[in-house]
């Protein structure tokens, strides 16, 4: 019963979060400026006067934008909002030249929602989506170019972010990752945001809190742009701790920002943590506000993809594949494209249903194929086995022209030759042997050889039968059909 909770010395503690999460929209331009977006260019070669803001400047919304505001949405199961309003957020950025972020504060373009997260013990968990709402990136400061100068590059500035807001659902550091990865799932299928965080198209705030089972909410630090699944787990993990340390220790947790460091795995603070009415939101008088119809909703939802629970579903129901296995397929799209594609070979070469062969086409894509991409360090898109071919090497196994084991070998020819696996099996002789006769022979001699452990076997020694394939194995190189031997083997020992 004490899972997830942390054990203080005066009793069990929960843990509370609450995750922001920035996800960059993928669009051509920016959220009100035609300037680009591309990533890695030249610094401040993507800069319109309005993102320098330069006094005069009107910014007009990028439709686009909205529309993948929306698609997000809809992908979250949430409340699309046919009327949103555009506010100013004031602060001060050395890298925000308007002296204000244009966000929206009280009139958000999405609504609330939930979000399905799968737990590594194979159970589910709903998470509240509170909103999401559009805002302008800022620019980035630059301190490590000149030795007592800041460089400010406003590529960035202006660039459309979605804030996706949760309700306080989370309860353990694997849940607050969980549900991250989940949110980069979704907007990587709708294909609103390319989720990539080591670039900063991604990243959280990471909101946590802890209390004792049953008290109201306690007092929160927000942990600013954590930008991997595991580092959300180790903020929470170690400012969880902290927190009850401090507490415990007769202390009381302040509302603040905090940064992660990432050498030591822990937060430190950074700001006091201010309040909604310390920004002195207003609506924005250069923007009129948001307004769209229900039938660009109906449309853009009519468009959206397959998503990942969808995808889920079918891959359990339809084709009966474990759990387990469509959840480590549909995680990432390219790979259930690629697990799908191999499955449509394998079925056109054998002429069996899909659903026949999924079981095993999903082990084979999730174990071998994984397994040796893992050892190349590469992924799914960096693969060089096609997907025919996969699922060519899958229908030989099926149709009895290779045996499992000697698919390994052949898989292992398909990654450095590049070959069909029919060629490879034809060239290099690894064809199984199902042949009754050859096979007899074979066995006959095994026995005659070893008549002392023949003995042994008629003597009870079951375990043995065990040495007699293997010897059968080793003598055809690995390349008797297994079935043929044990039907041939078995009545030949009991003599
Ligand atoms: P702000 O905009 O000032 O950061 P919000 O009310 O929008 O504040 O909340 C931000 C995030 O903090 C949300 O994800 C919310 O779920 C989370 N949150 C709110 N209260 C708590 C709490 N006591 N503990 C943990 N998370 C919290
Ligand atoms: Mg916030």
């Amino acid at each position: 019963m004490t899972k997830n909770l942390i054990q203080g010395i005066t009793g069990n503690w929960e843990i509370v979060i609450g995750l922001e999460v920035h996800a960059q929209v993928k669009s051509e331009s920016k959220l009100f400026s035609g300037a680009a977006t591309a990533f890695g260019a030249e610094p401040n070669s993507q800069v319109s006067f309005i993102c320098a803001a330069m006094p005069g400047m009107l910014p007009v919304i990028n439709e686009e934008c909205v529309r993948q505001a929306i698609r997000t949405g809809l992908a979250m199961g949430c409340k699309i909002n046919l009327r949103s309003v555009f506010d100013r957020k004031n602060y001060f950025y050395a890298d925000l030249p308007q002296g204000y972020q244009i966000s929206q504060f009280k009139d958000p373009i999405v609504g609330e929602g939930t979000i399905i997260v799968d737990l590594e013990d194979g159970s589910k968990k709903t998470i509240g989506v509170e909103r999401l709402h559009l805002e302008q990136d800022a620019g980035k400061s630059m301190h490590d170019q000149h030795p007592d100068l800041t460089y400010v590059d406003l590529n960035r500035s202006g660039v459309a972010l979605m804030e996706i807001v949760s309700m306080p659902d989370m309860r353990s550091p694997e849940e607050a990752s969980a549900y991250f990865r989940k949110i980069r799932s979704i907007v990587r299928y709708a294909g609103t945001s390319d989720g990539n965080m080591d670039q900063g198209s991604m990243r959280a705030d990471v909101n946590v809190s802890v209390r004792k089972v049953g008290d109201p909410l306690g007092t929160r630090t927000e942990t600013k742009n954590v930008n991997s699944l595991r580092y959300v787990y180790q903020v929470v993990e170690s400012e969880a701790k902290r927190q009850v340390a401090l507490i415990e220790d007769g202390g009381t947790v302040k509302q603040e920002t905090r940064l992660f460091d990432v050498a030591t795995g822990t937060t430190r603070p950074m700001r006091s943590k201010e309040d909604a009415h310390d920004y002195r939101y207003f609506p924005d008088p250069d923007l009129l506000p948001l307004e769209f119809s229900q039938e660009l909703v109906d449309e853009l939802k009519e468009a959206l993809p397959e998503l990942p629970d969808a995808k889920h579903a079918r891959f359990t129901a339809d084709l009966n594949i474990s759990d387990y296995a469509a959840n480590v397929l549909v995680s990432e799209k390219e790979n259930a494209d690629y697990f799908e594609s191999v499955l449509a070979a394998f079925a056109e070469k054998t002429g069996k249903k899909p659903s026949e062969l999924a079981t095993a086409c999903a082990n084979w894509v999730t174990s071998e194929l994984f397994g040796a991409l893992k050892k190349l360090g590469e992924n799914i898109s960096e693969c060089s086995i096609l997907p025919s071919h996969a699922g060519e090497l899958l229908a030989l196994i099926d149709d009895g022209v290779i045996s499992g084991r000697i698919a390994k070998d052949v898989f292992e020819f398909m990654l450095s030759e590049k070959k069909p696996p029919a060629q490879i099996v034809e060239e290099k002789g690894m064809k199984q042997v199902s042949d009754t006769g050859a096979i007899e022979a074979i066995i006959d001699k095994i026995l005659a050889d070893n008549e002392d452990k023949v003995i042994q076997y008629r003597g009870g020694k079951d375990k043995l039968l065990g040495f007699f394939v293997g010897q059968v194995m080793k003598q055809t190189g690995g390349k008797a059909n297994p079935q043929v031997v044990n039907k041939l083997l078995k009545p030949k020992l009991k003599g």
